[in-house]
């Protein structure tokens, strides 16, 4: 949905800077990523029989929703919705976001993550009764049918959901909201099914663990986290919970790069962007998920690696250095632990074909640095691309 950034931005902060690390990505991923799956719609092995009539049911497996490309599952699958919101104050979703919340189960995943932007809110104009109406119309499409299925979802708030803006006295400009969503997510009939390792600042920033993988997620629903929350995130990181995880990821709104037309403002990107990427790549996170951009890229940046989601919802919007037109995904992620490579395969959620990772620009560059596709290496870069500075949209 379209945003006023006069009721958003909290403008101002540090300048990222547009220095570009040179870290050379790391080969087993570009080479899980660069092979995108054919477009045909392939079936499903039948799962394996053994010698005494046992089914072994999924490991290793292609599974999707009847009639969809079926990925081979990973040691861990991740299915991956974001943005689901319509107009401010709407109580119901496109049809893209029913869709999804259908078919989630159909994939098998082990956990369900939301990049943010579950109700339509950061409208000053809203009463409590319609942010209520707003949160009883998510748990009736998305959080009721989703706890239905018994599947983990972890979420990270977004400014639509409860936005961190301060006042210039230093006041949560929509501590209505703020309440709203915390009573929402307190609630132990809401239970998200999660388990959790600090749910102190639940369900605003909080760390839970499942299969071997640390899942950090912190309010990025303004571009300026409080100094006391990133030292939070960094002490969480290096915990021994945390470092003895086989993989971490951690998950937050606003993206640290911009990738799509109308959110390459400072406003709209978490800064310090690369002093945060360095922090992340310190704790060896492996990947950063973002919501907001409504545009769908898998990139890197040095060492860490960004899952830009686009939106299930209102207003997909188009990439910066790409013609494509804008599109609605749903991404799955399957996870190789041992290799520590994961593998995307991201559906237009309106044509239900998989998105080809070639059509995607080979890299963005943003206000705050550049992000390169995730099949793409610094070294691969022509002359061009590497002189390629940005242009606002
Ligand atoms: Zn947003």
């Amino acid at each position: 949905m379209s945003l006023n950034r006069r009721q958003f931005l909290v403008l101002g902060g540090l300048l990222g800077g547009v220095g570009v690390a040179t870290l050379a990505h790391r080969a087993l991923t570009s080479g899980a990523v660069s092979r995108p799956p054919s477009l045909a719609a392939t079936t499903a092995p039948s799962p394996t029989t053994t010698p005494t009539g046992q089914t072994i049911a999924a490991a290793k497996t292609a599974i999707a929703p009847k009639g969809l490309f079926a990925p081979v599952r990973g040691d861990v699958r991740i299915a991956v919705i974001s943005d689901l919101n319509s107009a401010y104050g709407s109580t119901t979703y496109e049809a893209e976001v029913h869709k999804a919340i259908a078919l989630i189960p159909g994939w098998e995943p082990d956990v369900v993550l939301s990049g943010g932007d579950m109700v339509a809110g950061q409208a000053p104009s809203l009463s409590p009764a319609e942010i209520q109406a707003m949160w009883n119309g998510f748990d009736r499409h998305v959080g009721a049918p989703l706890r239905k299925t018994g599947l983990p979802f972890g979420f990270t708030i977004g400014n639509h959901d409860a936005s961190g803006a301060l006042s210039v006295g230093g006041k949560f400009l929509f501590s209505r909201e703020r309440e709203a969503a915390a009573a929402y997510w307190n609630a132990p009939a809401h239970n998200p099914n999660l388990q959790f390792v600090d749910r102190a600042g639940f369900p605003f920033y909080y760390t839970f663990q499942h299969k071997d993988i640390f899942y950090l997620v912190w309010d990025a629903s303004t571009s300026q986290m409080p100094p006391e929350q990133i030292a939070w995130a960094e002490k969480s990181l290096a915990s021994a919970t945390a470092q003895s995880a086989k993989m971490r990821m951690v998950i937050g709104h606003l993206p640290l790069y911009a990738v799509a037309v109308g959110r390459d403002e400072l406003g709209e990107i978490l800064a310090p962007a690369d002093k945060l990427r360095a922090l992340l790549e310190k704790y060896r996170v492996h990947t950063y998920i973002s919501g907001h951009d409504h545009a769908y890229y898998p990139a890197h940046s040095g060492k860490l690696e960004l899952l830009h989601t686009s939106a299930l919802g209102s207003g997909p919007r188009p990439l910066l250095n790409s013609r494509l037109q804008p599109f609605k995904t749903l991404t799955v992620i399957d996870v190789d632990l041992d290799a520590d490579a994961t593998r995307y395969t991201t559906y237009n959620m309106t044509t239900m074909q998989v998105v080809d990772h070639k059509t995607l620009p080979r890299l963005i560059v943003g206000p705050t640095g550049r992000a390169l596709r995730l099949d793409v290496n610094e070294s691969d870069l022509t002359t061009a691309e590497r002189s390629l500075t940005f242009t606002p949209s």
